[in-house]
């Protein structure tokens, strides 16, 4: 059995939920993860902080203005008056428990309850339409099944048992829609996977029963080679191995969630990319098997804050960099980047909200110095390290200012650290100069 993943475009029109109906009805058994409506969650998040600025009326009016939307939706999505009428039902009491949330001042977990409505109504209105549609699903409720545990990493063994009980209990169904994104915590609080996560869904739950292939259908064919957002004349790569996808998906590449494939490349589980506006279109084949040598694709992360670490002693001083590993282990934030020197060492991470403390403990042994707003721009592929591409980086970037290099931590990677302002820049020149064949 497959688990198909539909992100917020897919499902952010009538014609569209249409592709998506028309992808999924051909007889064969399956789960189907969707996320919210596109722009959706969007609105979420600014209701929910304008909640907590104390801003009330700039909340509610942000939610009637989205329940307008929705009961649009409705009506274009759903001609049969009883299916009708029982969907925007549900739909006005997902608003008016939004408007409640509206209306008081912040309490705990108020966010996450309302980030979590968007993909609430996208299965709820989905399921309503393929009901309509004659085609024949079940709703399975996420939050009967997924959970995180205390690091905020999915809870397999909870979310193997729990999800075989939901699916079991309605053995009969052709298609199983469940939501994206959302999950318990710990303490049976609705919480999510971040931003992006309905891919961290669907790997999850294809981990979970070990699927024969986990689909992420999106709106564009494949994960291409270059930023489509920032480059021109980028293109779709058909091959990628688990660990070359990591490596983008991980480094900013939007298409994928930063962790999509962990859950699966154990168990050897593909995941394909493809288009809903575009079914035909090959896409990209996730897998065990790496194809082609050289610098197969670039992606680029942003928000970095680059930490140069200077002692004097270090070079005597064994034991230095276990000290320094240890402030950021103490405070839970996870290191991308590091590279060193004789008397320095330079890292990089890209959650900060532990800064302040762990450059109090720094300081106590060594010089520090902080530069934020940088990005990382990562370039992946087979065996990179070797292949002569590599060797005209250098040469290509002359005029980009490099804050750091790592090379070789890999056979796979390559990656730069450089200040957000000159992102664009390098990106559009490795385009022209590693893809578009032009001699630098
Ligand atoms: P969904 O809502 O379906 O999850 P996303 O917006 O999360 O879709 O991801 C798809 C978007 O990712 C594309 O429209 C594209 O603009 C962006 N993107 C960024 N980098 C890449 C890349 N390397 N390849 C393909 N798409 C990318
Ligand atoms: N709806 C969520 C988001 O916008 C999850 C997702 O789309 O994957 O981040
Ligand atoms: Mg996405």
């Amino acid at each position: 059995m497959k688990v198909l993943k539909f992100g917020g475009t897919s499902v952010g029109s009538v014609e569209n939920m249409t592709n998506v109906k028309n992808i999924i009805n051909d007889g064969e058994k399956k789960i189907v993860v969707l996320s919210a409506m596109s722009g959706t969650t969007n609105q979420l998040v600014a209701i929910g902080q304008d909640i907590e600025a104390g801003n009330s009326a700039a909340a509610v009016e942000k939610v009637t203005t989205l329940h307008e939307t929705y009961k649009v939706t409705v009506d274009n999505l759903l001609q049969n008056g009883d299916l009708n009428a029982s969907v925007k039902a549900y739909v006005a009491n997902v608003f008016s428990f939004l408007e409640s949330c509206a209306s008081k001042t912040f309490c705990v977990n108020l966010e996450n309850q309302i980030v979590a409505q968007g993909e609430l109504l996208s299965t709820y209105m989905f399921n309503a339409f393929l009901n309509q549609e004659g085609v024949s699903s079940t709703l399975l409720p996420a939050l009967d099944f997924m959970r995180i545990d205390e690091n905020k990493e999915p809870d397999i063994a909870y979310i193997k048992e729990n999800f075989k009980k939901v699916f079991e209990a309605t053995p009969d169904s052709e298609i199983y829609i469940t939501q994206g994104f959302i999950c318990l915590d710990t303490e049976d609080q609705i919480s999510n996977l971040q931003r992006g996560g309905s891919d961290y869904t669907a790997t999850i739950i294809g981990a979970a029963f070990l699927a024969e292939e986990v689909q992420i259908w999106t709106d564009i064919d494949g994960m291409h080679n270059n930023d489509p957002r920032h480059v021109e004349n980028t293109h779709p790569i058909s091959n990628l191995s688990f660990d070359e996808a990591a490596e983008l998906a991980y480094f900013g590449a939007k298409i994928l969630h930063p962790q999509t494939v962990t859950p699966v490349r154990a168990d050897n589980i593909p995941v394909r990319l493809k288009n809903t506006m575009e079914p035909s279109a090959h896409g990209t084949l996730i897998s065990s098997v790496t194809a082609g040598d050289g610098i197969k694709a670039i992606a680029a992360k942003d928000g970095i804050t680059a930490i140069k670490i200077k002692s004097a002693r270090m070079l005597q001083a064994h034991g230095f960099l276990k000290k320094v590993f240890e402030i950021f282990e103490t405070y839970k934030t996870s290191i991308d980047m590091i590279t060193t020197s004789e008397v320095a060492v330079s890292l990089t991470i890209d959650d900060d909200s532990n800064l302040e403390p762990i450059l109090a403990e720094l300081d106590k042994i060594a010089t520090i110095e902080v530069d934020k707003n940088q990005s990382i721009v990562c370039l992946v592929g087979h065996e990179v390290v070797n292949h002569d591409d590599t060797f005209r980086l250098f040469k290509i970037l002359q005029d980009v200012k490099i804050r750091m290099i790592s090379y070789g931590g890999s056979q796979n990677n390559i990656s730069l650290l450089i200040d957000s302002k000159d992102k664009i820049n390098t990106l559009q020149k490795l385009n022209t100069y590693l893809f578009e064949l032009v001699t630098p």
